[in-house]
């Protein structure tokens, strides 16, 4: 059995690495490295594969959440709702721009913002909500985007961990997640769904006035060449990562099939251990379905109902099957954010998931042999 690894970068490079290494050394011949073609030819590709009139390149997904909020002028004390079991970047950005963050509890089932929550936490200071596509799987967007009209609000949607990944509303139109709202950001980390060989994020929208305005603040705030209109940044995507991505994103549904396969194999292996709580799925569908991209699995994460998460990672780091625990600690109780507006029982099921949670190795190159090694070793473990 190949060793094990929570994500296998060198075998999916090793699968194509006569089409990155051509498209790398393209961009070294013509030394057309920042704003090159290529960049440009990366840009149009993704908004092909997304159905979305702009992306905007930039340097990684937490500039993109931040320079989204910067075109949106949200000001200083303006109050944008986000989740509080995400990855820190989200609250980090709203900080640093000095707006406030309000957090709301998810679903136990989903892992996403719960809606139910959301309109309890509106005020006349509140300007947007960022939802986060958690571990691969779009938030309810049909009710966020009803709630955002009914209250005027933006919605920017943070699909670092769920390119790809696919919502169908009631009407039964299908959208991919980050087009929906009024921008959507995401990430090229190389541990993404679609990574590149380092840093690298986007941003996405179907408004041409935004869309102008987030290319001049990528760029220092200019639209025409040294005129500064407004105070920017500088976020670019180079173009050596834009020529990975390139050869990469033809294979993106590949890949998040293949991942989409191992959570089949993964559900199938565990679901009749009491203990464990498989993945569930929001957006009507109620298992992995052979032919829709409802859920694309940056994580498989399981739920130890039985209290014995913590001792299951050990005896896991002692088999040296890695595993990660996204996340251990709410962002309300992170030192950074935490405040008195934060009341712990507003947080339950983000607390009782911090507990709970574990996330099995995925990615696209893993095998039979490794889910059934992983499966069997945990359910030994638990029963
Ligand atoms: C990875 C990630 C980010 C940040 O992306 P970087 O490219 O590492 O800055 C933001 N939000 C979520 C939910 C993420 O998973």
């Amino acid at each position: 059995m190949k060793k094990i690894q929570m994500v296998d970068l060198q075998s999916q490079y090793d699968r194509i690495k006569d089409k990155i290494n051509k498209s790398v050394i393209g961009v070294m011949q013509d030394a057309t490295f920042i704003n090159g073609p290529t960049v440009k030819s990366f840009q149009n590709n993704l908004e092909a594969y997304l159905n979305v009139k702009h992306v905007i390149p930039c340097a990684n997904g937490t500039d993109a959440l931040q320079i989204a909020m910067m075109a949106l002028d949200l000001k200083p004390g303006d109050e944008v709702i986000t989740t509080n079991f995400t990855f820190a970047a989200t609250v980090e950005v709203i900080a640093l721009l000095n707006l406030k963050p309000v957090l709301v509890d998810v679903d136990l089932n989903t892992f996403n913002i719960d809606v139910n929550k959301l309109e309890k936490v509106i005020t006349s200071k509140t300007k947007a909500i960022v939802p986060v596509h958690l571990f691969g799987q779009s938030a309810n967007m049909e009710k966020i985007m009803l709630i955002a009209k009914e209250f005027n609000l933006f919605v920017i949607e943070d699909n670092a961990q769920a390119i790809g990944a696919e919502y169908q509303f009631k009407s039964g139109l299908k959208l991919k997640t980050g087009t929906i709202g009024d921008i959507g950001t995401t990430s090229f980390f190389p541990s993404k769904n679609l990574g590149c060989f380092g840093d690298g994020g986007a941003l996405f929208t179907n408004n041409d006035r935004l869309a102008k305005k987030i290319r001049g603040i990528v760029n220092h705030g200019m639209y025409e060449r040294y005129h500064h209109d407004v105070v920017g940044v500088n976020s670019r995507l180079d173009s050596v990562q834009a020529a990975v991505l390139n050869a990469k994103l033809p294979h993106l549904n590949s890949y998040n099939k293949s991942r989409q396969s191992s959570a089949r194999k993964y559900t199938e292996a565990l679901k009749s251990c009491n203990e464990i709580k498989t993945p569930t799925f929001s957006n009507g569908c109620k298992v992995i379905c052979q032919n829709c991209h409802c859920h694309v699995f940056h994580q498989y994460t399981i739920r130890i109902l039985s209290g014995r998460r913590n001792e299951l990672a050990n005896f896991l780091s002692d088999l040296k099957i890695p595993f990660g625990i996204y996340y251990p600690i709410p962002l309300h109780k992170q030192n950074a954010y935490k405040n008195e507006d934060y009341k712990d029982q507003d947080f339950k099921n983000t607390n009782t998931l911090c507990d709970e949670v574990i996330s099995l190795p995925m990615h696209s190159e893993l095998t039979d042999d490794q889910i059934d090694y992983i499966s069997s070793k945990i359910n030994k473990f638990l029963t």
